[in-house]
């Protein structure tokens, strides 16, 4: 079979609700929640139509018939970074296919499978991965989206088939996006050509700014955000760079901004030999980094480097799992955080798709790397999990440009009930459950319901497309294995 099975049309927001459902839920009580100052008592959430809520209300008595929340309410996660098409590869590269694997023969290995890839069968792989985003604590997703053109490299015209599969994909299941185009040009600093397995991926810098305008009435009619991604300084030319975020502010001048800038000491080291300055010294000098940005992967920065782009307000886009997988190296939190910086968490190459574990290898990370516990703790919550949840989603939602920065009026009513019959969480206080969720629930969700902007669509742990999407899913693998 060629194609995904067929899913249920795409056509309506409310695709995943069956047309016999309820009125929709605006309002829910809480005995514990999360709210951005930390856990109270006695919560009820009201959301308008549009699903933002408008008040958030403590110390509140359960009226008769109101929703009642399973179990502790936390904010739902935004996923600040993801390419939902490398979801369709993850356990085909865990294999040493020379002496010295690394980031870069990984990255051959995904440019394979990216030079086969159709518009249908991205839409397969990115709708199955959102309903797991979902069940697994997230609810926004920001798509780093640089599989643009057709295997030969032409666009696909009259419409931009591939970012339109993202769309659908977030709009089948619920999920939250900001659909973030990438732009690359260079297969190298300095204007290095482009290679063939790159060529899916190039638009020049017009190309780029007509796609961006053909995506943004796209985006406002279903409530995604729109914003930029210059790829890389590897890939993104000095000029290039200045003239994109010029069209991209006369477009939208409080779009969100994000880049791939210190994965890897190889292209630290490039930076270096091309400029005479490390990549996010050189991006500091050269644009104006501030609150719109997110540095994704800012793994490899001296002390100094790290404590001015902290305090440049942009948020550092840390996707512990998969820098993890791919041997990247580790963030130095000690002087982000000296410097104020926010941060949030990511997927990425979606080795893992689980919000709390996410955090849980960070902080494991920085538990090994300075031989402390609960590094991640702070004066106001000294609850690790606690601190991390608040920190991640107030970054996440900086860096999504969508107002999901947690449990308070204005914001999207995007929210996770814990599971408290889950074993690992039974018949422990609120914030010791969100503990075991993230350190103690090894592998298995301890979500019951997720909810965004005021719509269920996680129940009893599932996403309605959950045995259609996963099917369709497995075919596409099974097809683009077979085709290998
Ligand atoms: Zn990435």
């Amino acid at each position: 079979m060629k194609h995904a099975r067929s899913l249920p049309p795409a056509n309506a927001a409310s695709a995943a609700t069956p047309a016999t459902a309820p009125p929709p839920t605006t309002t829910i009580w809480a005995a514990d929640a999360l709210l951005p100052a930390g856990w109270a008592r006695d919560v009820e959430l009201t959301w308008d139509p549009q699903g933002r809520l408008t008040d958030v209300r403590t110390g509140a008595s359960p009226a008769a018939g109101q929703a009642r929340a399973v179990g502790p309410l936390i904010p739902g996660m935004p996923n600040l970074h993801s390419h939902a098409f490398q979801r369709g590869f993850c356990g085909l590269t865990e294999y040493r296919a020379q002496a010295a694997d690394s980031f870069w023969s990984w990255r051959d290995l995904m440019y394979r499978c990216a030079s086969r890839i159709d518009p249908a069968q991205v839409e397969a792989i990115a709708t199955w991965l959102y309903v797991e985003m979902l069940e697994a604590g997230y609810t926004s997703v920001c798509e780093f989206h640089y599989l643009h053109h057709d295997p030969q490299g032409q666009p696909y015209a009259p419409r931009p088939d591939m970012a339109m599969a993202i769309l659908r994909a977030a709009q089948r299941t619920g999920m939250g996006l900001t659909l973030l185009p990438v732009l690359y040009q260079t297969g190298g600093f300095g204007g290095a050509a482009p290679h063939a397995g790159q060529r899916r991926f190039l638009h020049g810098t017009d190309a780029m700014l007509r796609l961006l305008g053909t995506l943004k009435p796209l985006c406002d009619a279903q409530g995604a955000r729109l914003g930029l991604a210059p790829h890389s300084l590897r890939a993104v030319p000095p000029d290039t760079l200045t003239e994109a975020l010029a069209g991209l502010d006369a477009l939208d001048p409080t779009a969100p901004i994000h880049i791939h800038i210190a994965e890897q000491t190889k292209e630290v080291d490039d930076c270096i030999a091309w400029s005479g300055l490390p990549p996010v010294r050189w991006l500091l000098e050269h644009a104006q980094v501030g609150p719109r940005w997110c540095l994704v992967h800012a793994t490899h920065m001296t002390p100094e480097e790290t404590l001015d782009a902290a305090r440049s307000g942009a948020v550092a886009g840390l996707c512990p799992t998969t820098e993890a997988n791919l041997g990247d190296g580790f963030f130095d939190m000690a002087h982000w955080r000296e410097g104020g910086g926010l941060w949030g968490i990511g997927s990425d190459s979606h080795a893992t798709v689980n919000a709390a574990e996410e955090l849980q290898w960070l902080e494991y990370g920085l538990r090994l790397t300075t031989r402390q516990r609960n590094v991640m703790a702070d004066p106001a919550q000294p609850h690790v999990a606690t601190a991390m949840t608040l920190a991640a989603v107030a970054g996440g939602a900086q860096a999504s440009g969508r107002p999901v920065g947690g449990l308070q009026p204005g914001a999207q009513a995007d929210f996770i009930e814990l599971d408290p019959t889950h074993v690992a969480l039974a018949g422990l206080p609120a914030r010791d459950m969100l503990s075991a969720h993230v350190f103690g629930s090894h592998r298995t969700s301890a979500i019951a319901n997720a909810w965004v902007a005021g719509q269920a669509r996680v129940r009893d742990g599932r996403h309605a497309l959950r045995d259609t999407a996963a099917a369709a899913f497995v075919d596409v693998r099974r097809t683009l294995v077979t085709d290998a």
